[in-house]
């Protein structure tokens, strides 16, 4: 069966974030669709999966709010559920970023389409400067061909950063993320800080990858699904990541099976091999290391999880 994923996020009013938060959770439940949504008085951000049938009924309902009309969804398609949970989260911002300051309603780097951002990918102008505002574990595994990187392990610390960039001041910067949303943010912290010359590649990665071929895309795009990492390159697709353990090439992420260690990984199946799944020798001596079932991925125990915790409304009244 197909399933959908959606990826999505828009900056809106949102006056009482709580009731929101209690309504959208149940029509997430009548739709039965499982996944991440953060809810917050500036916007919604989400990426959730279903069926077909339920993913467009869900992105029908959503834009029909005129709060939501601008709302853009990446739409994917999966061979199996990318998602076992459904959380749907009353936060003060709907990515954590330590800029809530910034309303990029008010002011956001203009936005370049895939199309163009192909262009100029091609060109390789030296006066265009390809920004990744992701962190380690993401641009670690795949990036644009010639972008600047930063050494980051959360986008909050991404304003921290800007003294690292200040020589890129005079030049034209592009930023790009996995779906957009880091960018309206970072976008408006660089004209803050007196850029001027700031555009964001609209809808991130994925939205390359569906509508431009993902071309000059090296490696695979981090995803915050049971995915982990998707393709998106279907023009020149290379792989850039090494395994840990052998060195030799592989974009396979997985967890040190260490739980007290847990690195977050490239590691080949081959190289899994020599330590059971974990990171080195000593992981793979600890009491607690887990059992390496060949997939490097350690699901929380779904015992106990009820979609329905976090609603009011009890499972028996549907
Ligand atoms: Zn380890």
């Amino acid at each position: 069966m197909e399933h959908y994923v959606l990826l999505y996020y828009c900056y809106t009013q949102i006056e009482d974030p709580e009731l929101f938060r209690e309504e959208h959770h149940q029509l997430c439940l009548d739709l039965d669709l499982r996944g991440r949504i953060i809810v917050a008085a500036e916007g919604l951000n989400g990426t959730v999966s279903g069926s077909q049938e339920a993913c467009e009924a869900y992105m029908e309902t959503v834009t029909s709010d005129p709060r939501f009309a601008h709302c853009e969804f990446k739409v994917d398609v999966n061979d199996q559920p990318a998602f076992q949970k459904l959380h749907v989260r009353l936060k003060s911002e709907i990515v954590h970023s330590s800029l809530s300051h910034i309303d990029p309603n008010e002011k956001t780097g203009t936005y370049i389409e895939p199309g163009e951002f192909r262009k100029v990918l091609e060109d390789e102008d030296e006066d265009t400067v390809i920004l990744d505002v992701r962190s380690n574990y993401e641009h670690m595994i795949g990036k644009f061909k010639n972008a600047v990187t930063l050494d980051i392990d959360n986008f909050r610390d991404f304003p921290e950063k800007i003294a690292e960039l200040n020589k890129y001041k005079n030049k034209k910067v592009i930023t790009y993320c996995t779906g957009g949303i880091k960018c309206e943010k970072a976008s408006a912290y660089l004209l803050e800080q007196g850029f001027e010359n700031v555009y964001q590649l609209h809808g991130g990665i994925i939205k390359y990858g569906l509508e431009a071929e993902g071309k000059d895309f090296e490696g695979k795009c981090y995803v915050f699904d049971n995915r982990i990492v998707k393709d998106v390159n279907s023009v020149n697709p290379t792989t850039i990541s090494k395994c840990y353990v052998t060195g030799e090439p592989s974009d396979r992420m997985v967890n040190c099976a260490n739980p007290h260690c847990n690195k977050h990984i490239p590691m080949s199946e081959e190289g899994a091999k020599i330590y059971d799944g974990c990171c080195s020798a000593e992981c793979q001596q600890n009491p607690d290391a887990r059992t390496y079932d060949g997939t490097g991925f350690y699901q929380k125990e779904l015992n106990g999880y009820n979609p329905y915790k976090d609603s009011k409304r009890l499972k028996t009244e549907l």
